[in-house]
């Protein structure tokens, strides 16, 4: 009896299911498509000093620029691309834009910071991520020093032993490692001091409790204290208001990132932004971005 049951509720469901598993497909297809032509536009988003306002880095934010519904969040196609594996070859393509933007950069004499790269889990399982980033390094001539990669707090949780000497390599190349979501999962500072984790960034939900509750303000504190005490920088994400920018200098965080700084921004947008610096006079008032 059980089994019909099971059995009808099973065709009840099943023209939905294949409606989504259909769109999953098409998906999917259009996504092998993007990466064969390279629909891809990586923006970049600065992460700045907090104190002076110095422009410190830029995360590389991939886009789709879909033939026919433009511009795609990353959010609406690299959970598809990490269950398909399609995100192994497009991360390959996203390493080769970024190293290749700043090769262009360098050329033009552009005064170029690092470029922080964000990497699946599933890349860190399937793909070999040393001798991807290491490649693409030589052939654009890009010292180690200018690339960084950012891997979510999760990912890091697997086969900590395999995990670990693979970061190991990574950081033998000269390349910075930074925890992503930090306080999204549930690893322990001196876990991510033993994988030789460089860089915290604080998840946005923290950011956006400062100056509406205790909490975040513990939190950064609390994560602060220790960080700084083993060595590592602290970012906070997702600084959207003058308020958190005040409480995050009071609390002598690193480094910001947010729309509040900068927005991610295309290319073309970014040597403007290099000759600039953020200018974060605190506490009387914030002028951004000023003309140098
Ligand atoms: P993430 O790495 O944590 O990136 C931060 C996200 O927060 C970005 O969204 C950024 O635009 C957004 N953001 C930055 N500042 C603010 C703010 O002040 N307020 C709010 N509300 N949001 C802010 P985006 O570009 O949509 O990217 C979403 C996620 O997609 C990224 O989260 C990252 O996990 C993933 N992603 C993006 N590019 C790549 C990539 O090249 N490879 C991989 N594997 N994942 C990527
Ligand atoms: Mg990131
Ligand atoms: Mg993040
Ligand atoms: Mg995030």
């Amino acid at each position: 009896y059980a089994k019909t049951a099971g059995k009808h509720r099973f065709q009840f469901y099943e023209p939905r299911m294949s409606d989504s598993l259909k769109a999953r497909l098409d998906m999917a297809r259009a996504l092998q498509h993007a990466i064969e032509y390279d629909e891809f536009v990586v923006y970049y988003q600065p992460r700045v000093n907090t104190s002076t306002g110095e422009l410190v880095s830029l995360e590389a934010l991939v886009r789709w620029l879909h033939p026919q519904r433009g511009l795609v969040p990353p959010l609406e196609f690299i959970p598809l691309a990490e269950e398909t594996r399609l995100i192994l070859p497009m991360g390959e393509l996203i390493v080769a834009h970024v190293c290749r933007q700043l090769s262009l950069w360098k050329e033009a004499g552009l005064p170029v910071v690092p470029i922080s790269v964000n990497v699946s889990p599933r890349q860190f399982n399937h793909g070999n991520i040393k001798a991807l980033f290491a490649t693409r390094m030589l052939q654009y001539q890009i010292e180690s020093g200018l690339i960084e990669i950012e891997i979510t707090e999760s990912s890091m949780m697997g086969e900590q032993e395999e995990i670990s000497s693979e970061l190991r390599s990574i950081r033998a190349l000269g390349i910075k490692l930074l925890v992503d979501d930090f306080g999204t999962g549930y690893s322990s500072l001196s876990q991510l001091q033993r994988l030789a984790m460089d860089v915290l960034k604080v998840d946005r939900a923290f950011t956006s409790e400062l100056g509406k509750s205790e909490e975040g303000e513990v939190f950064f504190r609390a994560i602060l204290s220790m960080a700084h005490a083993l060595g590592m920088t602290v970012v906070a994400e997702g600084v959207e208001t003058a308020t958190q920018l005040r409480i995050l200098q009071s609390l002598d965080c690193d480094e910001i990132q947010g729309y509040f700084i900068a927005r991610p921004l295309p290319p073309a947008e970014i040597p403007r932004i290099l000759q600039k610096r953020f200018l974060i006079d605190m506490p009387r008032q914030i002028v951004f971005p000023l003309e140098m």
